[in-house]
Formats: C-alpha cells, sequence, structure tokens
C-alpha cells in the first residue's frame, strides 16, 4: 500500500544541492532512489538509506516523483529524452536552474510526453536545505505541488507561484538579481573604504545595518513603480540622486568604477530625457528599455500572480 505520509521519491543528480536534497528526503523517512551520471557519489546517501539505481531508467522507475537536480536545460534533455517513456505518467519536479522561458520549454517537452511537470527555484545554498530560511519557489501543475507536499516541505518552505512554469525561475532570477547587485555594491564600498586601510570585516559591521535600514524603502519604491508616480511629492529626485561624487571618489583612489557607473548611466538616460526632477525610482524605466511611461511596458494595476506567492 502506498505510504500517503512518506511518499517515495527519486533524485537525479547527486552535486553539491542533489546530494543534499536526497539527505533530507532520506532523513525524513522518505523511500529515495538516488542516480548520477558519474557513478561514486551516493555511497553516503547509501549509507544513510538512500537506494543507488544502476541507471537513469531504473531511477525513473523506482518512483512517482523524479526530481531532477541536474546542471542546466541541457543535461535535463540529455538524461531525460531516452526514457521519456519511462517518465510518463509520473511528476518531473525539476530544479536545476533555468531562465522562465528554458522552463516552459521543458514543461511543453513534459506535457507532450504525458509527465506532470512542476518548476522549482531553490532559495538556498546546500547546507541550508532542510534548516531554518530554506525555501524553494515553485510553478507549474498545481495537483503535481499538492501531491509532492509531503516530499518537497522536507527542504524548506514551499511556495507556488502559478501554473505557468516560467514563474518560479522568473522569481528566483529576479531575488538573485537584486542580491547580486547588493553584494557588487557592498564590494565596491569595501574596495573604496580599504584605500584607506580599513578591512572588509569593520566595513561589513557598518554597511549591514545601513543596507537592512535601506530596504525599508523598497515598499515605497514599488508603489511608485506600480503606479508609474514618479513626479509624486516626497520623492528623491534623479538629479539629487546623482552619483559623480561617488564615481570620482572612486577614481582617486584608482578603483574601478563599472559598478556604480551602471547605476549613474540608468539615471542619467532618465535625466537626458528631461526627467531629472523625477523621482530616483524611474531609473526602473531605464531597465525596462524607455525613457517615459508609455514607451515600455504598461502600469501594473493589478498583480498577475498572487502576491508572494501560495504557501
Ligand atoms: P554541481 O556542479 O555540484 O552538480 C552538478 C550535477 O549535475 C552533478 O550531479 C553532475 O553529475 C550533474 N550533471 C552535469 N551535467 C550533466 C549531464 N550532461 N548529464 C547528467 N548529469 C549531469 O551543481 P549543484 O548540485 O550545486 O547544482 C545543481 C543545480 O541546482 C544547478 O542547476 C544549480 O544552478 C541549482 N542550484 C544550486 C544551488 C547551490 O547553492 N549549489 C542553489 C540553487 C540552485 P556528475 O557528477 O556526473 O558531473
Amino acid at each position: 500500500m502506498p505510504d500517503h505520509q512518506s511518499p517515495p521519491v527519486t533524485v537525479l543528480g547527486l552535486g553539491a544541492m542533489g546530494g543534499a536534497l536526497a539527505a533530507a528526503t532520506v532523513a525524513a523517512g522518505h523511500a529515495t532512489t538516488v542516480w548520477n551520471r558519474t557513478p561514486g557519489r551516493a555511497d553516503a546517501l547509501v549509507a544513510a538509506g538512500a537506494s543507488e539505481a544502476p541507471s537513469v531508467r531504473d531511477a525513473v522507475a523506482a518512483s512517482p516523483l523524479v526530481v531532477a537536480v541536474l546542471l542546466d536545460r541541457a543535461s535535463v534533455h540529455e538524461t531525460l529524452d531516452p526514457v521519456v517513456d519511462a517518465l510518463a505518467g509520473r511528476t518531473l519536479v525539476n530544479l536545476v536552474t533555468t531562465t522562465p522561458e528554458e522552463s516552459r520549454e521543458l514543461a511543453a517537452w513534459a506535457t507532450s510526453h504525458g509527465i506532470d511537470y512542476l518548476d522549482g527555484g531553490i532559495m538556498a545554498v546546500p547546507a541550508m536545505i532542510g534548516g531554518p530560511g530554506s525555501e524553494v519557489l515553485y510553478s507549474g501543475s498545481r495537483a503535481a505541488f499538492d501531491a509532492a507536499r509531503p516530499v518537497l516541505d522536507t527542504w524548506g518552505e514551499s511556495t507556488w507561484f502559478g501554473e505557468d512554469p516560467g514563474l518560479a525561475p522568473l522569481y528566483d532570477l529576479a531575488l538573485l538579481a537584486g542580491m547580486y547587485a547588493m553584494f557588487a555594491g557592498f564590494f565596491h564600498g569595501a574596495a573604496m573604504v580599504g584605500t584607506a586601510g580599513v578591512s572588509a570585516a569593520d566595513f561589513a559591521r557598518r554597511a549591514a545595518p545601513w543596507l537592512v535600514a535601506m530596504t525599508s524603502g523598497l515598499a515605497e519604491y514599488a508603489d511608485v513603480i506600480d503606479r508609474r508616480d514618479y513626479a509624486g511629492p516626497g520623492q528623491q529626485s534623479l538629479e539629487f540622486s546623482d552619483l559623480s561624487d561617488i564615481i570620482g571618489a572612486s577614481e582617486e583612489a584608482g578603483l574601478a568604477t563599472d559598478v556604480v557607473a551602471a547605476v549613474q548611466g540608468l539615471i542619467r538616460r532618465q535625466v537626458d530625457a528631461g526627467h531629472g526632477a523625477d523621482g530616483f525610482a524611474r531609473t526602473v524605466e531605464s531597465i525596462r528599455g524607455g525613457t517615459t511611461p508609455t514607451d515600455s511596458t504598461p502600469t501594473v494595476t493589478t498583480p498577475t500572480v498572487t502576491a508572494g506567492g501560495t504557501r
């Protein structure tokens, strides 16, 4: 009789992330079958109670729920195209990082072969899996998400964003865009104070609470962006937001200015188009590719997905 509390799962790919995900399902008591292209990476998992399949086909056949934690979209096709007949009637959860269009392509491929498809974006590093702060974003088949929850929830908080399989990677990559730009800004600041002999550790102690405090402004910026009301009261103007002093100080210190110059470029495009008195949030229009609200994407009036997804 199937165990509805601890359904079996197959994990394909035992790299840093696949190994951590498989270890979590084993620890939670799910019958876990694992496979890896290169042999020899399953020993610790097998010792912990996992079963190693001798082939992808055997691995797929072992569970109704198959999780791909390979490298990229190409590796998913390379691995699963030859066994697509065995996957039919099962659920595929793709946790490989892909672009939204790549996820949609994989979903269409899966659906055309009778496979229920769920895409996932892992918002954690391997050491966090199964612990506090670990979250995985999902999109695609809601039925697959609901059925797989006992397994998915062993990895962290599970959030579903909608039937469009591209939504989870879209959120995933958008969050990472914010993270990388923020870290690059921190690195630039660390290089600046470093020219005066200040350690990055000292700078981090000051930068961390400062950046946290600055995030309180995100909701206000978001409101302006959604309404595209960049001329509304109380906004810091684009002209005031000019980064010339930061760029000048960096040049004086002999530093590369790429990080801050990129932001300055976005600001300048709006100022040059005559919007200097508008608020700083108008730089989003430079990212969208235009200089006026009418020549890029439409105003957001209603959320297209449930805000923040559903858990
Ligand atoms: P690793 O480089 O540690 O592992 C890659 C895995 O993919 C290995 O099991 C490797 O097998 C397998 N693989 C690579 N190419 C192929 C192929 N052509 N056919 C079959 N198997 C292949 O990467 P991670 O485990 O860290 O990452 C896996 C996925 O998870 C990636 O898409 C990554 O973006 C995503 N991810 C990772 C995070 C992290 O912090 N590590 C965070 C969020 C997402 P082999 O042993 O044979 O080389």
